[in-house]
């Protein structure tokens, strides 16, 4: 990641994985460029999920491997955890006090996962999402509140978040002047699409995402997945 020339920071599902011709095709582009593009993983998956996809699809190894909504990094030739990240997230985390207030809402129900850095729930409509927003903030509990694909509703600590692990990642390796793509196709993708840098919503992104505001850094792409990625690359670094 030190000294990186070209970067691209991009979720799994729906993105970058989705279109196995598409994603042959972005790799094999990439192969043929005479610079070397970093890769960032940035996904809604926990760990041990998102190693099993890398597998199983046979993807690059990412050199930055941001798990669980934002809420986990793990970087380096071993992928080993950051822990300055964890202990910075984990400050003034309450998932207790979370669970706790959710169990009261019969529209949420908990996600069965093995982590315990962020909250997850499946929500049955946005109202039920709004009435939980309201009663979070009530109770003062810091908090992220990401609502994705219509279902999937994650609270994750204040400090933690796609956009923000990003930012933090760029910060660490000082890597602002990569020339960069970010890539996403659902509502917790928003946060890293609308940090500034060149992005693309992929063709087959959730409404969620197609309806956010329009923006000259953010590119719409017509082709779906990885082939939407290469598009956007196009368009942005034509060299
Ligand atoms: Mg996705």
């Amino acid at each position: 990641m030190n000294e990186a020339t070209h970067l691209l920071a991009t979720d799994l599902d729906g993105t970058l994985v989705g279109d196995r011709k598409g994603l042959d095709r972005l790799l094999g582009f990439y192969e043929s460029q005479e610079y070397d593009v970093s890769l960032i993983y940035i996904t809604g998956r926990h760990h041990q999920s998102a190693m099993s996809l890398i597998e199983q699809e046979n993807l690059p190894i990412p050199e930055v491997l941001i798990t669980d909504v934002g809420t986990e990094i793990h970087l380096g030739p071993a992928l080993e955890k950051d822990s300055a990240w964890e202990h910075r997230m984990l400050k003034h985390w309450q998932p207790e006090a979370i669970d706790k207030l959710a169990a009261s809402f019969k529209g949420l129900k908990k996600q069965d996962l093995p982590v315990s850095n962020r909250c997850s729930f499946y929500a049955e409509d946005s109202d039920t999402v709004l009435a939980f927003e309201q009663r979070l903030a009530s109770a003062g509990i810091p908090h992220k509140l990401i609502f994705s694909g219509g279902r999937d509703l994650d609270i994750l600590p204040a400090e933690s978040g796609k956009g923000a692990a990003l930012q933090y990642i760029l910060d660490k390796f000082n890597a602002h002047e990569a020339k960069m793509l970010v890539a996403g196709d659902s509502g917790n993708d928003k946060e890293m699409l609308t940090l500034g840098f060149p992005s693309v919503i992929v063709g087959n992104a959730q409404p969620e995402l197609l309806q956010s505001p329009e923006s000259p850094m953010i590119f719409r792409a017509s082709k779906v997945c990885a082939g939407g990625i290469q598009e956007a690359w196009n368009y942005f670094h034509p060299e």
